[in-house]
């Protein structure tokens, strides 16, 4: 288990994927997995599309 880095809800691991983004259901916070063992996520970045040249 871990923790919603903006408000600090608890996330559990729920058949996510690494590199899966969902939002914390709190906070509404996009957030990717960045790890499942253990399991960890982070903010996601907010890409827009525009990936530079
Ligand atoms: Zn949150």
């Amino acid at each position: 288990m871990t923790e919603c880095p903006e408000c600090g809800r608890a996330v559990q691991r729920a058949n996510l994927i690494e590199g899966e983004i969902f939002h914390c259901p709190d906070c509404g916070t996009e957030l990717e997995v960045t790890a499942v063992e253990p399991f960890r996520v982070e903010a996601a970045p907010h890409e827009e599309e525009d990936w530079g040249e």
